[in-house]
């Protein structure tokens, strides 16, 4: 079953399925929050972000 998406640039949402990259496909912008989250996802996926900005 298909998570819905929040994508974290353009706040487009969408479906993802498992086996599909996660990336919106509006803006293509690969940070995407599941939209049935707890805060401790939240918290990991802005680590991510964070590591990603240092590596760019
Ligand atoms: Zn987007």
């Amino acid at each position: 079953m298909p998570c819905l998406y929040i994508c974290g640039e353009c706040g487009a949402e969408h479906e993802i399925k498992p086996k599909e990259p996660v990336k919106c496909k509006d803006c293509t912008y690969r940070i995407m929050y599941k939209k049935r989250t707890d805060k401790s996802i939240y918290i990991y996926l802005i680590i991510l972000i964070h590591h990603f900005s240092n590596m760019i």
